[in-house]
């Protein structure tokens, strides 16, 4: 296991072992996991503060196995793409999507205790994450409100699943991420955006609960007050409706906000589109969501990509509320964002409207997610990692648009 995976107690074990205090585990975690924009990312060996026989020993016991980042691309509404390289040559995205119409109490930004605080407004969320508590937010004169920035982190290289909608799912299934390469998106995101996510989404490259030790330890070191502190409310691990994987998620000490790929209405339609319907079908599926403990206020949210003549019809728009009936949820309607391949296509405005409608009037929380970053195929559904692309240092999508694309730290590496 790399460096970067290890939980407290695993670095304090091993800390131990090699006949060291026991607060050097915590100066040690520290520098992996710093909030600080340069902390910590590229090398243990910087661990100034640490005697060189301990670095030594514990990364001949467990190796860094540091990301590189590739390229960075941004897109006209201020959405960020982030390639990396993982050490073994593989290339993985995040997503960064700022969305400046929402504010975030300040103190979340600092991993503070503001967690329980309600968001400003509980509207669509254009990531999908599921972060308004339901309560009106506390406006105190905008001074403490900040910009909320949702980071869409990737669980694996390529995708085990075969949704027939997905770009990700033309890959193949590559491998999983290690916890260190998961949380390691968000320190680099962190130090490219200057600032840290107010919300993390696991709706990137992979299905997470096929990566389950992965992704759950990356939640340890995510939520470890040591490291970025990020409270479980503010995380969304999104899955293609593995049952076993909700159980297991749903029994994590805290368990982070749900979310889950319905995408149909009937098995026949779910089948055809995403085969992991075959081995879960609706019922057992909604049966786990029923299950899933919420904590006060929260729900789940269920994505449903539109395809215009697949699962778009008023026949799903009635029987969806029926399906969800007695689930705390919030469906986010998600329209489809092409690639090339499939033969599907994004219902008109008109229909997305009306099928939104019909599920407002079935008595569901229901919102659009507006495509973001769909000029750099960064849009959901739409990262595939292409190494044969161009690498781009850092492309503006439409400059004249741009409001202010934040200054590329200088010490990025970058391959060109
Ligand atoms: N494997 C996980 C997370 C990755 S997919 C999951 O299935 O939930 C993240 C979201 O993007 C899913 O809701 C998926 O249904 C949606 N999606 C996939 N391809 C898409 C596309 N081409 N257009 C719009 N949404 C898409």
């Amino acid at each position: 296991m790399d460096l970067r995976s290890l939980t407290p107690a695993e670095l304090a074990e091993r800390v131990r072992a090699a006949g060291q205090p026991a607060y050097r585990a915590e100066q040690v975690f520290r520098w992996l996991h710093g909030r600080g924009p340069a902390d910590g990312v590229e090398s243990a060996e910087a661990m100034s503060n640490v005697p060189r026989a301990l670095g030594q020993a514990l990364l001949e016991g467990a190796p860094l196995r540091p990301l590189a980042v590739d390229a960075v691309q941004q897109a006209v509404d201020g959405t960020r793409k982030l390639r990396f390289q993982t050490h073994d040559g593989r290339a993985i995205e995040s997503v960064l999507i700022p969305d400046e119409n929402r504010r975030e109490p300040l103190d979340f930004r600092l991993g503070g205790r503001g967690a329980g605080i309600a968001d400003a407004d509980a509207d669509a969320d254009a990531d999908g994450t599921d972060d308004d508590d339901g309560k009106p937010a506390p406006r105190l004169m905008g001074r403490l409100l900040r910009d909320k920035l949702t980071l869409c982190v990737s669980s694996q290289v390529g995708c085990a699943l075969d949704c027939a909608f997905c770009a990700t799912a033309t890959l193949g299934f590559g491998r999983h991420l290690s916890a260190g390469e998961i949380v390691e998106q968000v320190y680099h995101a962190t130090r490219i955006a200057g600032r840290r996510p107010t919300n993390l989404v696991f709706m990137g490259m992979g299905e997470p609960t096929h990566n389950f030790e992965g992704v759950s330890r990356a939640l340890t070191l995510l939520q470890h007050p040591w490291g970025a502190a990020f409270s479980a409310r503010r995380i969304t691990v999104s899955t293609v409706g593995v049952v076993p994987g909700i159980e297991k998620l749903g029994a994590l000490m805290p368990a982070p906000n749900l979310a889950i790929s319905l995408n149909a209405t009937t098995d026949e339609v779910r089948d055809r589109i995403m085969p992991v319907n075959r081995r879960w079908p609706i019922a057992a599926l909604l049966d786990a969501a029923r299950r899933f403990p919420l904590s006060h206020g929260r729900r789940v949210t269920f994505e449903y990509v539109l395809l215009a003549g697949v699962n778009d019809s008023d026949a799903d728009a009635e029987r969806l509320p029926r399906l969800l009936r007695g689930i705390p949820t919030k469906v986010n309607l998600i329209p489809w964002n092409p690639f090339a391949g499939p033969a599907f296509t994004r219902p008109s405005a008109e229909r997305i409207r009306t099928f939104q409608e019909r599920l407002r009037a079935g008595g569901l929380a229901v919102y659009i997610r507006t495509p973001r970053g769909d000029d750099i195929d960064a849009a959901c559904g739409q990262l595939a990692a292409r190494v044969e692309a161009p690498l781009v240092e850092l492309q503006v999508g439409n400059a004249g648009r741009v409001p202010q694309p934040s200054p590329w730290p200088p010490t990025t590496s970058t391959a060109s």
